[in-house]
């Protein structure tokens, strides 16, 4: 067979466009398709296959196969060639089918007669949708130009079943793209449930012209479009260098390279020869590029497939002058649904969402500090879903499993709402306890306060029944930011929480960045050990401007007012004297310029690595108060990066070893008589925050949702008895206190 001309391809197109026109029911259309592509290609086969869920393909028209066959034959995902071809998301090209791997035969069909097989699938942007297939009898393998022309007719086809072409009529059998319900399994990023319905971040772009008439003006439309792109593009690149983007501006540099690749808009104009119109060809690379992304492992190529999908979302958009505003109305329970969304981004949003479901994002994420703090179930790594969901979707979300259900079956649903009806009874429990004392049966009272780092925090200190805020992660304004801010920005900012507080006592940590909180205007450090490296207080004492400026803020907030400072990641009493020094002499200059001074100055310091559990004495005796960051002495300890997923549960808090150091850090605060709390994770859970308490620590800081719980289990038992059983317990040589503690628990 000759290989195929464009006019040949582009007639095709025509054809399938005319049949998308004219009125007629989906079976019929898909069996004049499948006439049309054999037809053309020359060969005596054609068929599509479609999913009729999201493990099973159906054979949905055919030409040349027995008719009898179509809507009987199915297979599995990944079974015989058709099923590998929707699993890869690639083509399968061979003259001799019955030999290539993973072959099935069907004798229903009576395909056993054509042994040239080529097949592509049917995708849209990542989404599979089924494999269109031709088959012929002469022994042959398909050249390269069939294979494309094959893979844009697929193109249309993806576009055709996204605009409904093939429902209706003798359907009832025909699977539905983005009906049937899905599950999928990610990672907690923030815990709780929520139900609601899809709200997509950044909507899909609707091509409702998927085949180019003339194809001189669709280039010219593609050209316009990229032009349109580039300068958009060297916008915001000149802007980043305004800005002093540093390393920014060079991301935003490869982005700009990517805007004016000559081999991707070279593949484009391929495409539009060949029949498509300019947006279709947009999204046939777009496709071509996703496909590609979930094969890649390589960070930095999957970084550049990235760019490469944002590009052509820009170029989509400016083609079809599609905004991301659709003018669909957003849900009254909305679960946002994105790829990945920035802090400031997720905070416009506010408190309206009901759930966040990321395809990325990570623990340590800014996205998932913005919803930890706006208290908003998020699921993280939900592979595949912003191709799957379409706005309005029903849509659950299960924070604590890290588990998702797009267009839930009833029964799924049902057992969901119990869960939820559940933990709704629970919060109306806590919320009577809102204004009691966190006191054990043996009469020892524990302080709960909360941790918290932005504004929208602040009004949970009130509904949460808080004594404070143990730890203000002042870094988060930093990160929800592009630029620095200025002093009389944080002034006000800091004036403004602690106006909120309403004079509970708020304990302000000093800039905590590095590590897993890089802020998008510094040069990120190359550092093996991010972690280990060069962050919070180092980087305070290294670069004094930035400390200054923030502690210059807290003074003139405070104006006649107590101020309480937190110095973070002290490994050496060194850094606590610099640390202190420093905010002396920022005191003193405030003084000087004649500002309002705090009515009383605390300041206290982070333990976070276990040396500090082991400072001079005099250490201890400098601070006016020491809060355990249990989230990094943990990982310290252990030497397991909180952040990875492999390690971060491997080692328990309830470890005998880990006991024994936070009753070492009890005694020598208590030697010393400073007051000590617990601000990391751990304190938000019930039984550690209770072992907390019996090991002698008696303020605990953790996030809002948490204090109901932990108080209500703290009101009921002894924590003096508890503080027996661990004695005990250690004292027998258990390695590990979880069980006798959770023995104990149960008895009581
Ligand atoms: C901690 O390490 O426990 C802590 C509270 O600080 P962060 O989680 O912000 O590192
Ligand atoms: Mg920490």
């Amino acid at each position: 067979m000759p290989d195929r001309k464009d006019s040949d391809s582009r007639k095709l197109l025509r054809r399938l466009k005319e049949i998308l026109a004219a009125p007629g029911g989906g079976q019929d259309r898909l069996d004049q398709i499948t006439h049309h592509i054999a037809d053309s290609m020359g060969t005596q086969v054609c068929s599509i296959y479609l999913f009729r869920d999201a493990e099973t393909l159906e054979l949905c028209a055919t030409e040349g196969l027995r008719v009898e066959a179509v809507h009987q034959t199915r297979l599995r995902l990944g079974e015989g060639l058709v099923g590998r071809v929707a699993r890869t998301g690639r083509y399968v090209n061979t003259a001799d089918a019955p030999s290539a791997p993973g072959f099935r035969f069907m004798p229903e069909t009576g395909e056993e007669v054509f042994p040239s097989f080529l097949g592509v699938p049917i995708q849209r942007v990542g989404e599979r949708l089924g494999v269109l297939v031709v088959q012929s009898q002469e022994k042959r393998l398909f050249s390269d130009d069939e294979v494309y022309g094959l893979e844009v007719v697929a193109m249309v086809l993806a576009e055709m079943t996204e605009l409904g072409a093939f429902q209706g009529s003798q359907s009832d059998s025909m699977p539905l793209a983005h009906r049937f319900p899905l599950m999928f399994r990610g990672g907690t990023g923030q815990e709780g449930a929520a139900e609601g319905h899809v709200w997509l971040h950044d909507p899909r772009v609707v091509v409702a012209n998927p085949v180019g008439d003339d194809p001189e003006a669709e280039l010219q439309r593609l050209h316009d479009g990229v032009n349109r792109l580039r300068e958009t593009v060297d916008t915001m690149v000149a802007a980043a260098d305004m800005g002093g983007g540093g390393e920014h501006t060079a991301v935003l540099e490869t982005y700009r390279m990517f805007a004016h690749s000559r081999s991707w808009l070279r593949r484009m104009e391929e495409d539009i020869k060949l029949g498509l119109s300019a947006e279709a060809a947009v999204e046939k690379e777009q496709s071509a590029a996703r496909a590609r992304l979930e094969l890649a492992a390589d960070p930095y190529l999957r970084d550049r497939l990235h760019d490469l999908d944002d590009l052509s979302n820009r170029l989509l958009r400016i083609l079809t002058g599609q905004g991301s505003d659709t003018g669909a109305e957003m849900p009254e329970d909305p679960i946002l649904v994105a790829r990945n969304i920035g802090p400031a981004e997720l905070l416009e949003y506010g408190r309206k969402l009901r759930g966040v479901v990321l395809e990325e994002g990570s623990v340590g994420s800014h996205a998932a500090i913005v919803a930890r703090a706006l208290a908003i179930p998020l699921v993280i790594h939900a592979s595949r879903i912003t191709a799957e969901a379409l706005n309005g979707d029903p849509i659950l979300v299960d924070g604590d499993q890290g588990i998702v259900h797009l267009r839930p079956e009833d029964s799924v649903t049902a057992a969901f709402r119990d869960n939820l009806a559940m933990q709704a009874e629970a919060q109306n429990r806590y919320a009577s306890l809102r204004n009691l004392p966190a006191t054990g049966t043996c009469g020892t009272t524990i302080q709960l306060y909360m941790n918290a780092g932005l504004m929208a925090d602040l009004p949970s200190l009130e509904g949460s029944g808080a004594e404070g805020v143990g730890l203000f992660r002042t870094e988060l304004q930093f990160l929800i930011r592009n630029h620095v801010p200025r002093r009389t920005e944080l002034a006000r900012l800091y004036r403004h929480v602690m106006d909120s507080a309403k004079g509970k006592p708020v304990m302000f940590r000093t800039l905590d960045i590095g590590s897993d909180k890089v802020l998008p205007y510094m040069k990120p450090q190359d550092e093996p050990n991010p972690a280990m490296g060069w962050r919070a207080i180092r980087v305070g004492l290294d670069k004094r401007g930035v400390l200054r400026m923030q502690l210059q803020s807290l003074i003139r907030a405070s104006a006649g007012r107590p101020l309480h400072v937190m110095f973070p990641f002290i490994s050496d009493i060194t850094e606590y004297e610099a640390a202190y020094r420093i905010l002396m002499h920022e005191l003193a200059r405030e003084q000087r310029l004649g500002h309002d001074m705090p009515s009383d100055i605390r300041v206290g310091a982070m333990l976070e690595t276990p040396s500090l559990a082991f400072a001079p004495k005099r250490f201890f005796e400098m601070c006016d108060f020491i809060s355990i960051g249990g989230n990094d002495l943990k990982q310290f300890f252990f030497a397991a990066d909180r952040e990875n997923e492999r390690v971060r549960r491997r080692y328990d808090t309830l470890n005998t070893s880990f006991l024994m150091l936070l009753r070492q850090i009890v005694s020598r605060c208590e030697e010393a008589r400073v007051p000590l709390s617990f601000c990391g994770e751990d304190a938000g859970r019930p039984i550690e925050a209770l072992t907390f308490a019996a090991l002698g620590i008696r303020r605990l800081s953790m996030r809002p949702a948490s204090i109901g719980p932990v108080k209500h289990l703290i009101r009921r038992v002894s924590i003096d008895e508890l503080r027996k059983v661990i004695d005990e317990a250690q004292e027998s040589g258990l390695t590990n206190l979880r069980r006798p503690i959770t023995e104990w628990l149960a008895r009581q």
